[in-house]
């Protein structure tokens, strides 16, 4: 069985995160309750800001990506780290602006983006917009004239790398809804008609992969293209682009076979890369901007669940039912995704036999982890749920009208409620 290395367990056989005993939080706030460990956050945030100044002297910028884990609470933790921020929607937007975030740092990102959120990314300040397509393009120089500024953007290209990923969290091969090709000239017309309208400012490119990648080489490939694209610009416009942003997608472990590299081990392949290729297409060295979200909070997260009904089922399996599910964790259902899991209460036990951790949702394919080697579960117990730190909370919903669970920050000893538990009447609130 996989635990990770950030958890450790006490004296009284109890799982231990951010120095709390999760079974002491389970009784104080509940469950299913989402528990993130701050200093991991941090750390992790440091790691990469860090490789960045090393291995690129600093010229470049990580930005968070928020839509991992987009709350109040974790985008300030990128603003006193130091960090950019992305973003995707006119949500996160208001969160950043919310969270009183330098909007300078912001990049917007979306494949379709709204009026409406153009409009809110200009009023606020956004500091750069990932332009996606043409229809993109002509909206966001309107509105930019309306607003009497000159916004600075970057393109989303596909580079046409395919990274050996699931095929829903790949991203950078020609058949994708995202951004413009390079091999069909899409990407040099939606240039070439950018510098002629005159409130945009076309400051760089940009292209994200994938994500869960465990090797550099696709990073590598990409930023080569990008590169030798940004070489072509120059020679045929005569344009200087100064900005490299080659997205997120570091891989994470959830599960024992999972052998991600160390995160500064991308900044650093990555810079190399880019200076080398700077020199091989006759361009300057850009500033490079990175934007992890899961491989920064993934593995700072965990979730609580208590053990309900369980299910022997003889030459069949074994269902362990929990109190949360799809609604808190869509992972599964949407990705058939792993996780590891612990029995919280007796972190220490050996493994002894395989269970499947199943939601209550009603959908047969609602399970949390499946054919996982625990020791004997009882009714009662704390589970815990590991990894569930990016796209859990994020990509939550109140299907069989369940209300969300509640987040807690550890650090220390301490926990303090960051997202409060919704209740019945929240659930209510909007019907009429
Ligand atoms: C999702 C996304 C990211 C973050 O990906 P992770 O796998 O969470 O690191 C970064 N940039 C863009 C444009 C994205 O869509």
């Amino acid at each position: 069985m996989f635990v990770s290395e950030d958890l450790s367990v006490n004296e009284k056989n109890h799982l231990v995160i951010g120095e709390n005993d999760t079974v002491e939080l389970a009784k104080e706030f509940g469950t299913p309750l989402y528990v993130i460990d701050e200093d991991l956050i941090r750390k992790n945030m440091r790691i990469y800001k860090d490789a960045i100044d090393k291995y690129y002297d600093g010229n470049g910028l990580i930005l968070y990506a928020s839509k991992a884990l987009c709350t109040k609470y974790t985008v300030n933790i990128a603003k006193e780290e130091g960090l950019g921020c992305d973003v995707v929607s006119g949500g996160e937007i208001y969160t950043a602006l919310k969270s009183d975030f330098p909007m300078d740092k912001v990049y917007f990102h979306g494949n379709n983006k709204t009026v409406e959120e153009l409009e809110l990314a200009i009023s606020a300040g956004v500091g750069h917009i990932i332009v996606d397509n043409i229809y993109e393009l002509i909206s966001l120089n309107d509105i930019a004239k309306e607003h009497g500024i000159i916004q600075k953007i970057l393109f989303r290209i596909k580079p046409g790398i395919e990274a050996h990923t699931h095929t829903f969290i790949q991203t950078g091969q020609i058949d994708s809804k995202f951004g413009v090709a390079l091999e069909n000239g899409e990407a040099f017309e939606i240039i070439k008609a950018a510098m002629e309208l005159s409130n945009v400012k076309v400051e760089g490119l940009h292209c994200h992969i994938g994500s869960q990648i465990f090797e550099v080489e696709p990073f590598c490939d990409a930023a080569r293209v990008m590169m030798r694209f940004m070489g072509e610009l120059k020679d045929k416009f005569g344009l200087t682009l100064d900005k490299l942003n080659l997205g997120g997608g570091f891989g994470i472990k959830y599960t024992e076979e999972d052998d991600p590299l160390p995160y500064d081990e991308y900044i650093k392949t990555v810079s190399e890369t880019v200076k080398s290729a700077a020199k091989e297409y006759g361009i300057d060295i850009p500033m490079i901007l990175m934007e992890p979200g899961r491989s920064i909070v993934a593995p700072a997260g965990i979730t609580l669940y208590t053990v309900g009904g369980i299910k022997d089922i003889k030459n069949v399996r074994k269902y362990v039912s929990v109190d949360g599910g799809l609604g808190d964790n869509p992972r599964y259902i949407m990705y058939q995704a792993e996780h590891g899991a612990v029995v919280a209460n007796n972190a220490a036990a050996k493994p002894e036999e395989f269970v499947t951790v199943a939601g209550k949702c009603c959908e047969s394919g609602d399970l949390l982890v499946e054919n996982v080697k625990l020791p004997k579960v009882n009714v009662g117990d704390t589970l815990a749920v590991l990894s569930t730190g990016a796209y859990n909370y994020s990509m939550s919903s109140n299907y069989n009208r369940i209300p969300r669970p509640a987040m807690v920050a550890v650090s220390g000893g301490i926990a303090k409620t960051v997202v409060k538990r919704e209740t019945y009447d929240d659930l209510l609130r909007n019907d009429v």
